[in-house]
């Protein structure tokens, strides 16, 4: 288990025990390691040491994770940031992020948003439709300002995942189609308010194996010899993220394992080099605490583990059929029996984990682990469930990062007819 050991005393995260931060700040909660966090990062920073002088810029992927105390960690080690809408540019900031070194990504972006970011300075706009260049062409001449912008190429390439987090084939809403890539760069390059800065692609989500990356930064070199060719030069690659984590016993390569093969093909090149790793930074520094509320028999020989963390907290079961393991902070010695752990949700699809062998009662804690990534961002409030609280650890020490919401707050801006 790489982010909650078991000792005599139960299950724990760093030096503190989970029974103690159940007690101190109730539970679901969600649990993180400062020390797993600067591990995964410094992971990166160790493997991109010797690629061109270290000329390299993490960009953690804001959407995985965005509290506030988990960004600032961040920044405090010298990361930049891949936001995916004005909100996410708003935290980092609040945050102590440098917008200087932040790239701003998705589909989607609207006026309001660029201007925002064109104002706090960000590196770059990664640019994903010839609609967007132009609108933020336009945006940019209003301000008086020039926009950084990298175009998002979409290489073609299979990254061979779950197809909800799989983003680099052709038929996917993401990026632009590798033969158009070339057209859109001469035509930024005569925008008057547009400076082309870099080039980046970010295939997919929980890779495992990093030769599709190491396909897709291939192809994506050949545009940036193209662009030479003509006069356009770009100062940086974007790889983006998708580094996968061990959820089970998926076989996972160490981050230099799997980073070696791009920089082998990157060898030699004098552009900066940059990525957006979200999962891999975060997943496995976090867990979520959750209480055995019910125990109830069901058809089939399963129980059912009726438990206080929901769908609405922790939702990738339910949308992907994720796998996370779940683990009692207090071993029992009783017989496992097979269970499915649910939630107190109202839909079918509300469970954590099918077809699991526990020994629990009522009232027992258990952890479900690897949950620090997409885990709390992707939360929501269905069934008038208030969010979660979130705890860092750090050594001894925990901290609130977030405070429990309160079923008040939940319907606070909701108005009556009059
Ligand atoms: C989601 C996303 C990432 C991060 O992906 P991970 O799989 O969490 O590393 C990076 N870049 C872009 C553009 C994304 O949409």
């Amino acid at each position: 288990m790489s982010n909650a050991d078991i000792n005599d005393a139960g299950l724990h995260v760093e030096e503190v025990n989970l029974v103690e931060i159940a007690k101190k700040y109730g539970t679901p909660c969600y649990v993180y390691s400062r020390k797993a966090l600067t591990e995964s990062y410094t992971a990166y920073r160790n493997a991109l040491a010797g690629h061109n002088d270290g000329n390299s810029l993490i960009c953690y992927a804001v959407k995985a994770n965005s509290n506030l105390a988990i960004l600032n960690i961040f920044a405090r080690l010298g990361a930049g940031f891949d936001i995916v809408s004005g909100g996410e540019l708003a935290r980092v900031i609040a945050a102590g992020g440098d917008a200087k070194k932040t790239v701003f990504s998705g589909v989607g972006k609207s006026h309001d948003e660029i201007s925002a970011a064109l104002q706090a300075g960000i590196k770059c706009f990664n640019i994903e439709s010839s609609s967007e260049l132009g609108r933020i062409n336009t945006v940019a001449g209003n301000l008086g300002l020039v926009a950084p912008v990298s175009i998002r190429v979409n290489p073609d390439v299979d990254a061979k995942t779950h197809p909800y987090i799989s983003t680099g084939l052709k038929t996917s809403k993401f990026g632009v189609a590798y033969g158009e890539a070339l057209p859109l760069y001469r035509f930024a390059a005569t925008m008057p308010n547009i400076n082309v800065v870099g080039i980046d692609c970010h295939i997919g989500s929980q890779l495992l194996d990093s030769a599709p990356v190491a396909e897709a930064t291939q192809k994506i070199l050949s545009l940036v010899d193209a662009l030479a060719a003509e006069g356009i030069k770009l100062k940086h690659i974007d790889i983006g993220g998708g580094m996968g984590i061990r959820y089970n016993d998926e076989a996972m390569p160490s981050t230099a394992e799997y980073l070696a093969p791009v920089l082998k093909t990157l060898a030699g090149r004098n552009e900066s080099l940059l990525l957006e790793p979200g999962r891999s930074l975060v997943g496995n520094a976090g867990i979520l605490l959750t209480k055995v509320e019910v125990l109830k028999q069901g058809g089939n020989d399963r129980d059912f583990v009726i438990i206080d963390a929901a769908m609405n907290d922790l939702m990738r079961p339910a949308l992907y059929d994720a796998w996370h393991n779940i683990v009692p902070v207090r071993p029992r010695s009783g017989e496992a029996r097979l269970c499915e752990v649910v939630g107190p949700v109202c839909e079918s699809g509300d469970f954590l984990g099918h077809d699991r062998r526990l020994s629990v009662q009522e009232g027992d804690l258990l952890a479900i682990l690897s949950a620090g990534a997409y885990g709390m961002t992707m939360s929501s409030n269905y069934n008038t469930r208030p969010r979660a609280a979130e705890v860092m650890v750090d050594g001894d020490k925990t901290y609130l990062i977030r405070k429990r919401e309160e079923v008040a707050q939940l319907f606070a801006e909701e108005a009556l007819l009059p």
